[in-house]
């Protein structure tokens, strides 16, 4: 019997608003604070770093939001991207779950990351901002960003963390052919930068360092703005347009919706991305659960604490709610793939909270186990961070053969893994490093939380 295996959805149904997250929780995002003042943060206080229309979405509770047409114009250089179901998986497993993924490895930049770098550079250049500073993990944000500002015509200087810019010397140059400067953090060009590498010159860096860099850089210059990648709700809502598109996708193959959606979770965006139109329907009623996957070397959702954290190592971003491993946490530099940060985003820690997603931690050579197992029936070589999400897919769906349920699993693959070979080599050799975070460390930096005036 014919199956399809490729579910596209034609250009002219791609779809043309973003969907809020924030109209439907049942219970709204707990407020958040000014890292100086510790009062409660006024969209102001933001201006210096973000578009004001970014601002704005940050705290809307409209449901739709449309996307603008020069945005679309960019989105259809690749999207739709297609949903894939992964009968050859499901064949090697032997289980009669229907697994299907969403591949956003499938742009030039490699990840679902434009989906929000390019909105992003797109409202800064119509207020009139020429230039945009950001940090990078393993190089796909700062990569994205790169190429949207090359799209728009913006400077872009990207502050990669050190660990990851000594490991991906492609992603540099990837930049850089997009026009991009992109240095090591800590670097010397920042106060920051040059007082931790002053006291430690061999820092692997961190996200949350590599944030503080991006954001003095950017407050230090009148035509520059910051850009997150990650964590912020109007990241989450852009990257929407995954869980919207493979709503429509699942249609067409025939299934009614998701039992079982899955994303692996560094700050949640590519995991709030595709998740967030299912909460709705969880909020409706359906039953599907929705698991979050992270690294076990920065678990913060399954070991860290819900409460009030800044996202950087400064103290200079707002003051937000949400699992924390505490902001001066640094994550071993053996860990091979990104998902590094020390908090998640505001939004999935509130629906984690809420108990409206689950979250599970996994050792990196698990899933390394599962994206070789996905490379030789799928054949794509996936970001190490997806592989947390094939794990768990792959763990579903062998509990679909005990119980012998058709259940059907979506999984987002959020990037693929062509500059991570030597995080692959090290595997293939038996020396990656079965790391898992310190309890020692965690308990240390949860110690310097911020007071808020709450
Ligand atoms: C950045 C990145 C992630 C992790 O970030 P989230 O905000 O949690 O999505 C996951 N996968 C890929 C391919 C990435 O580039």
């Amino acid at each position: 019997m014919f199956k399809q295996t490729k579910f596209d959805l034609p250009q002219s149904k791609l779809p043309t608003a973003w969907y809020n997250i924030q109209a439907d929780l049942p219970v709204p995002l707990p407020p958040q604070y000014n890292p100086v003042t510790k009062e409660l943060l006024a969209p102001a206080d933001l201006e210096p770093l973000f578009a004001r229309k970014l601002i704005e979405q940050e705290v809307s509770k409209e449901r739709y939001i449309d996307i603008p047409g020069e945005v679309l114009d960019k989105y259809k250089l690749w999207r739709p991207t297609t949903l894939h179901r992964a009968l050859a998986l499901e064949e090697y497993l032997g289980t009669p779950a229907r697994i299907y993924y969403k591949y956003e490895g499938m742009n030039a930049a490699g990840s679902h990351k434009p989906n929000s770098a390019i909105p992003q550079v797109y409202y800064n250049k119509k207020e009139g901002i020429s230039r945009l500073t950001t940090e990078t993990g393993a190089g796909q944000w700062g990569s994205s960003l790169a190429m949207a500002c090359a799209f728009f015509g913006l400077e872009c200087k990207v502050y990669m963390v050190a660990a990851s810019y000594k490991q991906k010397p492609h992603r540099k140059t990837m930049m850089e052919t997009w026009g991009a400067q992109c240095v090591s953090s800590p670097s010397q060009d920042t106060q920051i930068g040059r007082n931790i590498l002053a006291t430690d010159p061999d820092c692997g860096g961190s996200l949350g360092l590599a944030i503080s860099e991006a954001l003095e850089d950017a407050l230090n210059r009148n035509d520059t703005h910051y850009t997150l990648g990650s964590v912020l709700n109007h990241v989450i809502l852009h990257q929407s347009i995954i869980g919207l598109e493979s709503m429509e996708q699942l249609k067409i193959a025939g299934e009614e919706g998701a039992d079982i959606v899955i994303g692996c979770a560094g700050g949640g965006s590519n995991l709030g991305g595709i998740c967030v139109p299912y909460v709705k329907q969880k909020l409706e009623g359906r039953n599907i659960r929705i698991i979050a996957v992270e690294p076990a070397a920065a678990p913060s959702l399954t070991k860290g604490k819900y409460t009030y954290d800044y996202g950087d190592v400064a103290g200079l971003t707002p003051i937000m709610k949400m699992y924390t491993l505490g902001h001066t946490f640094m994550p071993a530099p053996v860990h091979a793939g990104g998902l590094r940060f020390h908090g998640m985003a505001p939004i999935i820690s509130h629906l984690r909270h809420l108990d409206l997603i689950e979250a599970l931690a996994v050792n990196q050579n698990n899933t390394f186990k599962a994206g070789v197992i996905f490379a030789g029936t799928e054949g794509i070589i996936s970001a190490p961070e997806s592989m947390h999400a094939i794990h768990a897919a792959i763990e579903e769906a062998n509990k679909c053969k005990e119980s012998k349920e058709e259940k059907v699993i979506l999984f987002n693959l959020s990037g693929h893994g062509h500059f991570d070979m030597s995080a692959y080599q090290q595997y293939l050799n038996g020396s990656l490093e079965k790391y898992e975070y310190s309890c020692d460390e965690v308990e240390k930096s949860l110690q310097e939380l911020p007071l808020v005036k709450e």
